[in-house]
């Protein structure tokens, strides 16, 4: 007899039905590949979607939040507060613009920087905030927003994890439409994805423009009709713009995930309270924190963050993951704090001792696999995995 070897089961992986595939079948037999009507369609049926007045695709949202700095004229006098507890991308658009990132600590409940942490770091040369949503639950929506406006300073919503967050259920208001911009994610591992690519939302007409110039070359608006019977061959160059458009391939993509945006979710929100309850139920409870939110209809799921209660384990987080990565289990740390890392340290970081909670944290924090298609199935094996990986590591 033959025992099958379990097959490693991903920390993330993309839901594609046969619906997705040919829709971008489609785009590739029209024969326009790139920004076209595709990707027209896609930012209207986002706007609609979102309720924003203006939506602009994008290929990443690290261009979507380096366009919004831009149209909001961040520059070297300015300051930006960003989130330690955040990606790369997050705090590196605010050095495109030669100003200087002001990283804040998070609080533990969620990992979410609060707006006390914020205000704390406001100075006189304070533009804009850039706020993430951590792991896809919102932050003091709309407190925050009104909280800045009062001061004449920009929320900028990095909305990477938080599509489609709605924090009030009633009117519609997602998590990354309360500021001056809000910029979405499509990355492969994101709650929507077309490989790559981003979205700008914004109610702000001039903020709208100025990202739409932008996003390709400077060039007067709609460049990309140039090449269509509509359009014409002269164009201006208005700016130095940069090279940040969606291809009518991703958008294709897109506009069919959005549509399955309110499945991906009840689906995930259903994974994430199968961890909860399993875990809270297992013998080693009391080894982990679960993460907060769970009975909150506003989180988006995009990653289950289990907390290690490292003080009762002979092993660290480090070889939790390693154990669970031999049992054919892939995890993943969100995040390491940007005010770890040798390039912030090195530039930006004045005193490493002001970020007593993300610091701790990073020692815990471990991402379990999330995703759709996962099954109750990869829900057991990773808490059984992790119920075996920790019982024998119990101090
Ligand atoms: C993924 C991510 C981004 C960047 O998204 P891209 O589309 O890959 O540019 C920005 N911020 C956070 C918090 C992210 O997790």
């Amino acid at each position: 007899m033959r025992t099958a070897k379990a097959e490693f089961l991903p920390f993330a992986r993309p839901s594609i039905t046969h619906r997705e595939k040919d829709a971008v079948l489609q785009v590739l037999d029209s024969g326009w590949l790139t920004t076209g009507p595709t990707t027209k369609a896609f930012e209207e049926a986002f706007s609609r979607y979102v309720g924003s007045a203006y939506a602009i695709a994008v290929n990443s949202a690290t261009a979507a939040l380096h366009l919004a700095l831009d149209a909001l004229g961040v520059s070297d006098e300015d300051e930006v507060i960003v989130p330690t507890w955040t990606f790369a991308a997050s705090a590196e658009v605010v050095v495109y613009r030669r100003a200087r990132p002001v990283l804040v600590d998070i609080e533990q409940r969620t990992l979410n920087a609060p707006i006390s942490a914020i205000d704390a770091a406001i100075t006189s040369r304070t533009k804009a905030v850039i706020a993430v949503h951590f792991a896809g639950h919102p932050l003091e929506l709309p407190a925050l927003r009104d909280h800045l406006a009062a001061k004449s300073i920009a929320l900028i919503e990095d909305a990477a994890h938080s599509f489609p967050s709605r924090v009030d259920e009633r009117e519609n208001a997602y998590a990354g439409t309360f500021g001056r911009a809000g910029a979405y994610s499509f990355y492969a591992t994101k709650t929507i994805t077309t490989g790559e690519g981003g979205m700008l939302v914004t109610d702000d007409a001039a903020m709208a423009d100025r990202a739409r110039l932008m996003s390709l070359h400077g060039i007067s608006k709609d460049a990309w009709k140039r090449y269509t019977a509509a359009g014409s061959w002269y164009y201006e160059i208005e700016d130095a713009g940069y090279k940040y458009n969606m291809t009518d391939m991703a958008a294709a993509l897109g506009l069919v995930q959005l549509e399955r945006a309110e499945e991906l979710l009840s689906e995930r929100r259903r994974l994430a309270k199968r961890y909860s309850t399993a875990l809270a139920e297992s013998p080693v409870a009391d080894l982990v924190s679960l993460p907060a939110g769970m009975d909150d209809a506003s989180h988006a799921w995009h990653l289950y963050v289990l907390r290690l209660n490292v003080d009762a384990l002979t092993a660290s987080r480090g070889s939790v993951i390693d154990q669970l990565n031999q049992r054919g289990i892939g995890t993943s740390v969100h995040f390491i704090p940007l005010h770890l890392h040798p390039y912030h340290r090195r530039t930006w970081v004045t005193d490493s001792t002001a970020y007593p909670v993300a610091t701790a944290e990073y020692e815990r924090v471990i991402s379990l696999p999330l995703w759709p298609g996962m099954g109750d199935a990869g829900v057991d094996r990773v808490v059984d995995a992790l119920v075996d990986t920790l019982s024998s590591a119990r101090r």
